[in-house]
């Protein structure tokens, strides 16, 4: 498939055709440069913050949208995807993560971003200070943030497999 937007070749600018790679199925090709061209997506970390103390789960409010979500940010290129996880809490709420646990990726069509869901263990509350990035925040049990969480988004599966499993396996993690 050619996307949208990733109709020419990156490095010479002429136009992509599909080809068959053997394993793979249609690829964008340039016939030009005689290379595959796979399509550019992006990849994004999305956070089930939790309190290794308390238990309870961080949601917060966004773009001026009065809806609960995930705390979530672009993995930068160069950058290790667990590291990204603790950059993004740490410029968005001001919080050192003492663990990340990864859960489960998903692929964002609208965006076109790979996200990929951990679970990140802050120890200190306290230390909560929100950039301006973020409109409000809340801290909530887990079974609180399933209801509170923006119906029907990607946020709100991950969340629900999260606790889900948690159910299932009670002895994961510190009270989480
Ligand atoms: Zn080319």
């Amino acid at each position: 498939m050619i996307l949208k937007g990733q109709e020419h070749c990156p490095a010479c600018g002429g136009k992509l055709v599909e080809k068959e790679l053997p394993g793979e199925g249609l690829i964008p090709w340039c016939p030009a440069c005689g290379q595959y061209r796979f399509p550019a997506y992006s990849v994004a970390v999305s956070m089930i913050t939790v309190c290794e103390t308390t238990g309870r789960v961080l949601l917060i409010k966004q773009y001026g949208r009065d809806a609960y979500i995930l705390v979530a940010g672009y993995v930068n290129r160069g950058e290790s995807v667990e590291h990204a996880v603790a950059r993004e809490i740490r410029e968005e709420t001001g919080m050192t993560v003492t663990r990340a646990r990864f859960n489960r990726t998903s692929f964002f069509e609208p965006s076109n971003t790979l996200m990929c869901n951990f679970t990140a263990y802050i120890r200190d509350e306290s230390e909560l200070k929100t950039n301006e990035e973020i409109d409000a925040c809340a801290w909530f049990t887990p079974e609180e943030a399933r209801e509170k969480i923006k119906p029907g988004s990607l946020a709100e599966r991950f969340l629900a497999a999260w606790a889900e499993e948690r159910q299932a396996a009670p002895g994961e993690g510190p009270q989480a």
